[in-house]
């Protein structure tokens, strides 16, 4: 006889049912070679915060050249953090949670998408994260797949279909639906490929008129430029949940990491008080309490949920959410 305890939950329908701001976590598969145990050690010191959903990224294959032994170099193609959607599972599996793994349109044709999206079905995931990918490292610019998507609406285009029973074999009969609640990217300091905030707007808009139940941000460390975001995005009509994602500074080198990576600002009164720190001990104990004085005032503001990226810090944010419950 089975038993299954996880009540299997969209993020719109989390979101719909509480009064309260949730809490959520973004991880990232483990190095290849890890083990997901190594996983397991990342989270446990967050699961008792009860977060509502975990969210687990997608990371495309990168070209490397390998030195062979004629001093040579070879051409190969690597994937250092395989496994989203089967990690995905394994952590329903482990916790009774409900998890998101992101979809890109980058390394993948369609084909390819729509068996990757029949097997989260299979599995009973029924969110996904749907974005463009960047570029892959060795290119300047985001490249398509032959056959594949261009733009992360061109993706959403594709679950929408599915979820209507429309598959790429437009012949197969009597098909099954899937039913994926669509969750998709937004920038409060604008994409960095946008020509302007009006472009990225209308683009953001376009993926939420096209079926996108709900936007989860960009990390931010200025309030003022999310609740200017969000009320840009009501002014055109945008009237879906938006998710403000939340990530801490832990390190001096972060102050020009962040921005060339994120293409985002580190508000003045940031960067001021980590210049003055001597450790990255000094800057961990900065970096916290801007994390849970941002957490705290967003919380006031209403946001849905408090989505937490925990890259290789989960004490940072553990510390950050026991304030705030
Ligand atoms: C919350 C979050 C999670 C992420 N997780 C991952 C991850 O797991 N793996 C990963 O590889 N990357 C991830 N990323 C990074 C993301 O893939 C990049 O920021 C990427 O450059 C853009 O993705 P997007 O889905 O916003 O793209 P899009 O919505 O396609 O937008 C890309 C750019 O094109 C413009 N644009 C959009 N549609 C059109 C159109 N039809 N015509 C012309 N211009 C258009 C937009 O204004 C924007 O400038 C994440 C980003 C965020 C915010």
């Amino acid at each position: 006889m089975f038993a299954f305890y996880l009540l299997q939950m969209k993020v719109i329908d989390h979101i719909n049912q509480s009064k309260d701001t949730l809490i959520s976590f973004e991880i990232l598969p483990p190095l290849k070679g890890k083990g997901i145990q190594s996983l397991y050690q990342h989270l446990d010191p967050l699961m008792e915060f009860k977060p509502s959903f975990i969210n687990v990224t997608y990371h495309r294959s990168e070209h490397v050249f390998k030195k062979n032994p004629d001093e040579s170099f070879q051409k190969v193609i690597v994937r250092k953090r395989p496994g989203t959607e089967s990690i995905c599972a394994a952590i329903m599996n482990h916790y009774s949670v409900d998890t998101v793994p992101h979809l890109i349109c980058g390394g993948f044709n369609v084909n390819e998408t729509e068996d990757a999206l029949i097997n989260l079905h299979y599995l009973g995931i029924d969110n996904v994260l749907v974005l463009r990918g960047d570029a892959a490292k060795n290119e300047t610019a985001f490249l398509p797949e032959s056959g594949g998507h261009k733009y992360a609406s061109d993706l959403l285009k594709q679950v929408v279909d599915l979820n209507s029973g429309i598959y790429l074999e437009e012949e197969l009969k009597n098909t099954s639906q899937t039913k994926f609640c669509i969750g998709v990217a937004g920038y409060p300091e604008k994409h960095f490929e946008a020509p302007n905030m009006e472009s990225d707007l209308h683009y953001l808009k376009m993926k939420v008129d096209m079926g996108a139940d709900y936007i989860v941000t960009q990390m931010f460390f200025d309030n003022e430029k999310f609740y200017a975001f969000v009320k840009s995005c009501r002014d055109i009509g945008i009237t879906v949940p938006i998710i403000p994602g939340l990530k801490p500074v832990y390190t001096k080198k972060q102050l020009t990491m962040l921005p060339k990576v994120f293409h985002i600002d580190l508000p003045l009164a940031l960067s001021t008080e980590i210049m003055k720190c001597k450790t990255d001990d000094d800057v961990e104990k900065v970096g916290t309490e801007w994390l849970l004085e941002q957490s705290r005032e967003l919380k006031k503001f209403g946001v849905p949920v408090l989505h937490y990226y925990t890259l290789g810090r989960p004490n940072i944010i553990a510390d950050v959410v026991k304030e705030l419950v």
